[in-house]
């Protein structure tokens, strides 16, 4: 069984004591290849360390995440354009746009994914797209943008089954966390009628852990926890549901096979 987890912020401060043990829980759970969405210009040192360090395992990619849209995004995106220029990456992300924390920066927010979608497009590259109180505001842009080489990566999809049909339509694969573990989110419901052919499984750690480990951090060894669940829910057994998804997964990054 190979699993992977299409987006988990491994980088970050809140694994400092403990991250090469982390990353080994995961390799012996059967998780084989994690990618790393970049957050801003601070996280993608550390980013790209990691994928020097386990350079089969852990793959990069670049972006300014939506809630770091600021006054400054486009020194931001110059700086990140440098270190596209002088890196492989496998997606540009996370982009998108969020309205849930702040609508201050909304004109800048939808410039800079439009931004990030032509680099998308011209480097032949997926996109991964965080949305949070926004389906209309990232479908109107996605519509504008939309043609054979736009594809990508509905990060954490919560939505409903519309939205998951309208996002498959436009090209793009449904990001499935750990949402789809707990009780009366409606994501099973959903999930039931997609084929599995769009799916990917990801953790978001640190963030949002499934059941049993909701409300502690995440790791992408629990990425295996989601796997069961999407299991039960498709009546296959959780090895097939992890091939599965990392066909899918090495289909969309194009990830080199070791
Ligand atoms: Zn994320």
């Amino acid at each position: 069984m190979i699993l992977t987890d299409t987006h988990t912020h491994l980088y970050l401060d809140h694994f400092d004591n403990d991250r090469d043990e982390m990353i080994k829980r995961a390799f012996s759970v059967g998780v084989r290849y994690m990618l790393l969405p970049n957050i801003n210009s601070d996280s993608l040192p550390g980013l790209l360390n990691l994928h020097s360090k386990y350079p089969k395992n852990i793959f990069p990619m670049i972006g300014l995440h939506p809630t770091n849209v600021k006054a400054d995004w486009e020194e931001e995106i110059g700086y990140l354009m440098k270190q596209f220029e002088a890196n492989k990456f496998y997606a540009i992300g996370e982009t998108g746009i969020d309205l849930y924390w702040d609508k201050t920066f909304i004109e800048k927010q939808k410039a800079s994914l439009q931004f990030q979608i032509d680099l998308a497009k011209t480097s032949q590259l997926p996109i991964v797209l965080h949305i949070r109180d926004s389906f209309d505001e990232v479908f109107e842009v996605l519509n504008k943008n939309a043609d054979q080489q736009l594809t990508g990566v509905f990060h954490c999809f919560t939505g409903n089954l519309e939205q998951a049909e309208r996002a498959i339509e436009l090209g793009f694969m449904l990001g499935i966390g750990g949402v789809l573990t707990y009780k009366n989110s409606g994501l099973d419901k959903v999930v039931a009628t997609i084929d599995m052919s769009h799916l990917l499984l990801e953790t978001d750690s640190p963030y949002l852990a499934p059941n049993p480990y909701r409300g502690k951090r995440n790791e992408s060894a629990y990425v295996r926890f989601i796997a069961a669940r999407l299991a039960e829910i498709k009546g296959l057994t959780v090895a097939e549901v992890a091939n599965i998804t990392t066909e899918n997964a090495i289909r969309l990054f194009k990830l080199p096979l070791s």
